[in-house]
């Protein structure tokens, strides 16, 4: 980018209410078949003109046409039975029913390049695509077949790559991995996450990135985040590993969080999409508030690799309060790129 300060947003938008029901995850479809189709480009469209009018910078689809960031993807996968259903712990925090992995997963096509097509052919902007990382992806599933969680993230490590480098032909500049379960599973990070993280991005020439955060701002996300103290270091433990690492860009979340800003310093060099907007609460943010956080991370990143973005994806928010928070966002990262090229 050569835009200094240029924002993004982490990754998801809520939808329009009558694309599926609002303020919900894994909320139904209110239609089907083609008009279905229809209505999730409809949405795409509409996500892609609110960040345009709101002046971000780095566009993604908003995630209009699927239902959940990881659920989705696996549905597209052979492997997977989501009729034999098991009950799990989700990054060690809430039970779920999850579907169970019954033989050999694989990719029998393409997932996401169409929609990421249809992008591309509306905007010029840098355009940038999330998909869920080979550690947060075995969080969400009962493993009957390979019995191993490093074998199962090293297998969605491959079938995420080739998704990643059909996104990247069809002209996506900057692929996301979420890997919330980075704050999660430290040992596993180290051992054998940063390295399966690494396969889903071999090969890849455009820019990469990890998303990892604290999560959607709802109830079993923010008890958890009660337990974490005043002081939050889990990043402290995977930073230095990606600090190693091929990817070019670290998302994390840092308004109102207690991420202690000084741990930026074991990712200089990488790039930092920083989260600047909470997604747990429906108050929004002053642009100033925006720019204070953002002069905070420059005390630890150089102007040209900060990034402004939010905390973690605003699926969940009622759509007025996330369209005035993308607001905030780019008005606060103006006060501060001004500030950067005043003499
Ligand atoms: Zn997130």
């Amino acid at each position: 980018m050569t835009k200094l300060l240029p924002t993004s947003t982490a990754g998801s938008l809520p939808k329009p209410i009558w694309l599926a029901e609002p303020e919900k995850l894994w909320s139904d479809w209110k239609l089907s078949g083609d008009a279905l189709l229809e209505a999730k480009q409809d949405a795409l469209l509409v996500a892609l003109q609110t960040q345009l009018n709101a002046g971000i910078d780095i566009i993604s689809d908003g995630e209009q046409t699927r239902q959940h960031f990881v659920t989705t993807f696996i549905e597209n996968l052979n492997g997977v039975d989501f009729n034999q259903r098991k009950v799990v712990r989700i990054r060690n925090r809430y039970e779920a029913s999850v579907p169970s992995v019954i033989h050999a997963v694989s990719r029998p096509k393409s997932i996401f390049v169409d929609d990421a097509k249809f992008l591309r052919k509306h905007t010029d902007k840098v355009i940038k695509w999330a998909l869920p990382g080979p550690m947060t992806m075995i969080d969400t599933l009962y493993d009957g077949h390979y019995k191993s969680r490093e074998k199962l993230a090293w297998e969605f490590a491959k079938i995420l790559n080739e998704e990643a480098l059909e996104l990247e032909a069809a002209g996506v500049d900057i692929i996301q991995f979420d890997e919330p379960a980075f704050n999660v599973f430290f040992d596993e990070v180290n051992d054998w996450g940063v390295a399966a993280l690494e396969r889903a991005a071999e090969g890849l020439k455009c820019e990469t990135a990890v998303h990892i955060c604290y999560g959607y701002g709802i109830k079993a996300n923010t008890d958890w985040k009660k337990t974490l103290g005043s002081e939050w270091r889990q990043y402290e433990e995977a930073f230095p590993k990606l600090q190693q690492s091929s990817i070019d860009i670290i998302s994390l979340e840092c308004q109102n969080s207690h991420v202690p800003m000084d741990l930026l310093e074991l990712i200089r060099g990488k790039k930092v999409m920083l989260g600047a907007i909470d997604v747990a609460t429906h108050e929004i943010e002053t642009p100033e508030q925006v720019a204070a956080t953002l002069r905070r991370a420059l005390q630890f990143v150089d102007a040209d690799k900060l990034y402004p973005c939010t905390n973690c994806g605003m699926a969940p928010l009622p759509r007025q309060v996330a369209t005035d928070k993308l607001y905030a966002l780019a008005q606060g990262a103006d006060i501060v790129r001004k500030e950067l090229l005043s003499p």
